[in-house]
């Protein structure tokens, strides 16, 4: 038997026909409403590669170093060609197509959707890598299978299983074959609270089929329905711009502009709510815990699409204490032991001895638990950090090396001192509250001491609950998979520069020495980790930006330009533009990671002042292969002269403009961000800063370029509050910060939505 029919299919069966066809069984089973179909089992596949004698060629052929793209592509392409090349026996293709035949009206639409039998794995990255299909004939079925199963040998399956030890043998795939569901509008709904376990229904809706909501690329409408009393106790109505739809012609599925008198219309009427409550209740009895559930409206039917436990809510939490807070009520640090004050650039409170780090010292000193005393971190001292259990500097503000570093590490962090190098001695045992900015002599007891990211992040990733969107910055691919457990929606900013820093030579002295090639790899290598995480999220890398004086301390760093104000000197798009040898080579990783199958990826260019730095920069993308047009790509906003220049930066044809309010608050105020001397007067949210945001999102929204925010103030509550009211697309915030601003995004769309109605 190649295939077997979904009604016979248990959640037991899940050998047979992977996680995805045993989930759809088991549903099937409890007489839920499933979309008909039947799975062509991983057996078959087993079958097909052992009787065709092509399995010891294929599991060999993927036998590579996964850190070598070159040699991941050819063996994506061996496996590939290998399947679809080898000829399907005849007896499994008649059973497949009899299969077909008898679902619906015997010519459907279906769905093809792989089911490997070791994707429901503990660890979730496993989920989506591999192909589905949607509408599809029985021209192309056979066909489709097939792909299915060589999408076990995609490079990012391939990659990852390498990585992570898993062998290729021992991953079987099957394959889901179910009448599409042409829906009207579709969506998940969570039977819990996914972060608080709470007893309510979430449910996010959007017109169309439902891939769009699930791979992100819509804001879909979010209902929060009591489970007590059926009630819809807030409905967010998103504007809709797009919608996921079945091109009546080809049959292909297509993305399609929302008609503009459904942008903003409620997708789900209350007897759709009701339906989806009555569903939810019972596949949570029967699984007997929270679910995590795609569905689709057709034709006034509700279907079930797929159901999955909300596994991390834990035990007995019902959430009836309300929603958990990320704890802001700690020991205070304000005592007279306060030996030095800074700003508390990443939150949380650590003791532990004091190391003072000069330049010159070895940075094998710092011991597991210390706290790194230091005039500036660089680079090369991040496994120091790693080790540490706080870092304290001299120099610096909120946006430094050792502020975006530590907050990434979940290092509580206290920079800007002033003098912290001198005043405090080495070997003391101290506290620091990164928080406050304090650092205290002795030692706090164990439990006041905290690490916060642990803290901050959600028991699960949860899905966007919000119309504007919340993603993370990350600096360090390290921190990536950390980011991505915080259940944000994206990277907003994927930074370079520590990847290239910490090559330990300029780009220059490294491609010198090492060629074009490993440069490029070193940055492929890099950004792949973080697009990895996030697929099929998006994942928003910038091109090389860091000043010439973190470029001089480098090996080849006497060739830097010497400047006086190297931040307003030879730094990001100009750099770039002005000799375009390094710059051409971040494009050709970019494009390599597209190639590989990266379509999350997109291209940001910082600091640009006008039209022409864009169109430039445009047209080196295009040299390198990447094709603006299919892309998504923009510009960071960190100039007043890009603010006011944002019409025609919008002709020149960004999908995006995200603000970098680092620089952008540096450049108005005419205030260094890196000298302490003048952080008092460093404020992101001063008037003239928020009228420069204010205008250009306003010009953004008329002209359909989407906005962001990826600078430090993307995490402060009062920047979001007028983000929000302002209508940005996305908010981009530090690893610790995304919980908080979550929820600051919610509260102020709800406010926007009850004062519209008031
Ligand atoms: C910014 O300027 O706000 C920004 C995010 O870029 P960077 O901090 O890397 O200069
Ligand atoms: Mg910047």
């Amino acid at each position: 038997m190649a295939v077997v029919w979904l009604d016979d299919v248990r959640a037991d069966d899940l050998d047979l026909v992977g996680g995805k066809g045993a989930s759809l069984g088991e549903l099937t089973g409890a007489g839920l409403p499933v979309p008909p179909g039947f799975v062509v089992t991983a057996s078959t596949y087993r079958a097909f590669i052992e009787d065709a004698g092509i399995d010891d060629e294929l599991f060999a052929a993927v036998e590579v170093d996964h850190e070598d793209s070159a040699a991941l592509q050819a063996a994506h392409e061996t496996a590939h060609d290998l399947i679809m090349e080898t000829p399907m026996p005849d007896d499994v293709r008649e059973e497949i197509l009899d299969a077909y035949r008898s679902v619906g009206e015997g010519d459907s639409f279906v769905a093809v959707r792989s089911s490997a039998t070791a994707e429901d794995l503990p660890d979730a990255s496993f989920a989506g890598q591999q192909e589905t299909f949607l509408n599809i004939t029985e021209e192309d079925l056979l066909d489709r299978v097939k792909e299915c199963w060589a999408s076990l040998f995609s490079e990012r399956a391939i990659y990852y299983r390498n990585r992570k030890g898993f062998p290729h043998d021992k991953v079987d795939i099957a394959v889901v074959v179910q009448q599409m569901v042409d829906a009207e509008k579709s969506g998940v709904m969570f039977t819990r609270h996914p972060s608080t376990g709470k007893k309510e229904i979430i449910i996010e809706a959007a017109w169309g089929l439902g891939e769009a909501v699930v791979s992100g690329t819509v804001s879909p409408d979010n209902y929060v329905v009591s489970r007590e009393t059926g009630e819809v106790e807030t409905a967010t109505i998103a504007d809709k711009k797009t919608m996921c739809v079945r091109d009546e012609e080809t049959g292909e599925t297509v993305m399609r502009d929302v008609p503009n008198d459904h942008r903003h219309e409620r997708v789900l009427t209350d007897d759709e709510v009701s339906r989806l409550l009555e569903l939810g209740e019972l596949v949570e009895d029967h699984y007997e815990s929270p679910q995590d559930v795609e569905w689709a409206v057709y034709d006034g039917e509700v279907y079930m699409l797929q159901s999955r436990p909300i596994t991390t809510i834990a035990e007995g939490d019902d959430g009836e204490e309300g929603e958990s807070d990320s704890g802001s009520s700690r020991a205070a640090a304000t005592g007279d032991d306060v030996l030095i004050r800074g700003l508390g650039a990443s939150p949380g409170i650590a003791s532990g001895r004091a190391r003072i780090v000069t330049k010159l010292d070895h940075l094998d000193q710092v011991a597991e638990g210390d706290i790194i005393v230091t005039e500036m971190t660089m680079p090369d001292m991040v496994p120091a950090m790693k080790r540490a259990a706080g870092i304290v500097t001299d120099e610096g503000g909120m946006t430094s090396h050792a502020a975006i570093v530590s907050r990434e590490l979940g290092v509580p962090a206290v920079v800007g001192t002033g003098d912290g190098t001198k005043t405090l001695e080495d070997g003391e045992i101290i506290t620091i509250d990164g928080d406050k900015g304090t650092i205290r002599e002795g030692e706090e007891p164990e439990e006041k001491q905290r690490q916060p990211v642990e803290e901050a992040r959600p028991k699960t990733p949860v899905k966007p609950m919000t119309a504007t969107e919340v993603k993370v910055n990350v600096s360090i691919p390290e921190a990536a998979e950390r980011a991505a457990a915080t259940g944000a929606d994206g990277v907003g900013l994927l930074r370079i520069e520590h990847m290239v820093l910490t090559l330990g030579k300029t780009p220059e002295r490294f491609i010198e020495q090492n060629g074009e090639r490993a440069y490029v790899d070193e940055i492929v290598s890099g950004v792949r980790e973080a697009a990895e995480e996030f697929y099929p999220r998006p994942v928003r890398v910038r091109t090389l930006d860091a000043p010439t004086d973190e470029f001089r301390q480098l090996e080849g760093g006497e060739n830097e330009p010497r400047e006086h104000n190297p931040m307003l000197g030879y730094r990001g798009i100009r750099r770039g533009l002005d000799n375009p040898s390094v710059f051409r080579l971040e494009l050709q990783a970019f494009r390599r990671l597209f190639d590989m199958g990266y379509d999350n990826l997109e291209v940001m260019f910082p600091l640009v002042n006008d039209a022409e730095d864009v169109l430039r920069a445009k047209e080196h993308m295009r040299e390198a292969g990447i094709d603006p047009e299919k892309r998504e790509w923009g510009v960071m906003i960190e100039t007043p002269a890009a603010a006011l220049c944002i019409e025609e930066l919008a002709d020149a044809g960004i999908d995006f403009a995200s603000f970098g309010t680092n620089d952008l608050t540096q450049y108005t105020l005419a205030v260094d961000r890196n000298n302490e001397h003048v952080a008092d007067i460093y404020d992101e949210l001063h008037p003239a800063v928020l009228k420069l945001i204010g205008d250009t999102i306003e010009t953004c929204r008329e002209v359909g370029v989407k906005t962001s925010i990826c600078g430090q103030a993307g995490s402060k509550p009062k920047m979001v509050q007028f983000l929000v009211d302002k209508g940005v697309s996305s908010i981009s915030a530090n690893i610790d910060a995304v919980r908080d601003v979550q929820h600051e995004v919610k509260r102020v769309e709800q406010r926007l939505l009850l004062d519209s109605v008031r």
